[in-house]
């Protein structure tokens, strides 16, 4: 069993942290008052903000998935925060505003292992009133061994810096497909570029790293040999789908937060919600990186989805872009072809890899 966390965002932990030897915004953010005693990093691209154990892994992230992007796409001017708290007040949010900056917020890994158990050992307790203090003890023991044994995914780093860089790159891919932020009224509720999800997914899901594409090809094979299921989802469905977490985040609204504001559900129950409000994302994720990769290796171009984004960006659609370009690029020239196409490549792959 896995255990999938989902955290809303709007828990405070109190993180301690020191001053260091740092230049540029970090200290003019520290003048400002809007980073408190937080320990700041510059990275290349960016700054970490928070005492998290592994802020100094954090900044190498930055550099690597700069770097990708510009490989994949083009270099980026965006400027980007890690900021390792849960929430970012809005003091500094406008600060960042003011100096380019997008926040990314973000978790650290043993924030949200202390989270969860908190979270068991609540709702465990809740659960056993009624029994003596020793057994209930024991009770909660097992409960928290249990967690900890099914999480060992959840506490990679590896898995940790490759999900960071996939944040990056959203906000890398929104930055190229919609411009500088404009400060609309409804930021807080977009959740990538005008671009189809799709596409922001796929830009997202090209900065990961090997650990994280391994585990992508890990699902798509079990998947394989569970089933024989391919592509979870027809290619015009893929194309002209919603995020499934965009769906689930509407349904999580109603769900009952702990004292942290959290909700944490174990791996079942977070398995079972997501399917049940709109499906889970890892499904959508699979797919996105087999079609990036067989985009990639067929036309053996490593900017295809570039000369896809600036197809949508100029108003036009995967099928028009195909009908003009695929033949050049050794693609097929109509969206029938090509998922036909892209199944077969798919197949094979998952059939390589589990002989
Ligand atoms: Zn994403």
């Amino acid at each position: 069993m896995r255990i999938t966390t989902i955290i809303v965002a709007a828990a405070f932990v109190a993180s301690a942290g020191s001053a260091q030897a740092e230049d540029g915004p970090c200290n003019e953010w520290r003048e400002a008052g809007v980073i408190g005693d937080l320990r700041c990093e510059p990275a290349d691209g960016g700054a970490v903000i928070g005492g998290a154990a592994r802020a100094t892994e954090y900044a190498q992230v930055f550099p690597r998935a700069f770097a990708t992007f510009a490989k994949y796409f083009a270099p980026s001017e965006q400027k980007v925060a890690l900021v390792v708290q849960p929430e970012v007040s809005p003091e500094l949010t406008a600060a960042l505003a003011a100096d380019g900056y997008r926040p990314l917020p973000w978790i650290d890994n043993q924030t949200k292992a202390a989270m969860l158990r908190d979270s068991i050992v609540a709702q465990v307790e809740a659960q056993t009133a009624s029994l003596p203090e020793a057994q209930r003890a024991a009770v909660v023991q097992q409960a928290l061994a249990k967690a900890e044994g099914a999480a060992p995914a959840h506490a990679d780093p590896e898995m940790e810096d490759g999900a960071i860089a996939h944040e990056i790159g959203h906000l890398l891919f929104n930055r190229y497909f919609d411009g500088p932020e404009t400060g609309s009224a409804d930021r807080s509720t977009r959740y990538g570029s005008s671009a189809p999800d799709w596409l922001d997914e796929a830009a997202a899901v090209a900065l990961e790293n090997d650990a994280q594409t391994r585990s992508r090809y890990v699902a798509a094979r079990e998947a394989y040999d569970a089933d024989g299921t391919v592509l979870a989802f027809p290619l015009d469905t893929y194309l002209s789908m919603e995020h499934p977490l965009l769906q689930s985040a509407q349904a999580l609204k109603t769900l009952k937060r702990g004292s942290t504001g959290a909700v944490m559900l174990s791996g079942d129950e977070a398995d079972a919600f997501l399917e049940a409000s709109g499906g889970n994302p890892a499904v959508f994720y699979r797919q996105t990186r087999m079609f990036i990769d067989y985009l990639m290796e067929t036309s053996g171009d490593p900017r295809i989805l570039y000369a896809i984004a600036e197809a949508y960006r100029d108003g036009s659609d995967l099928s028009g872009w195909l009908a003009r370009s695929g033949g050049e690029n050794g693609l097929p020239e109509t969206l029938e072809a090509l998922e036909t196409e892209f199944e077969a490549w798919a197949k094979a792959k998952l059939v390589d890899a589990a002989a």
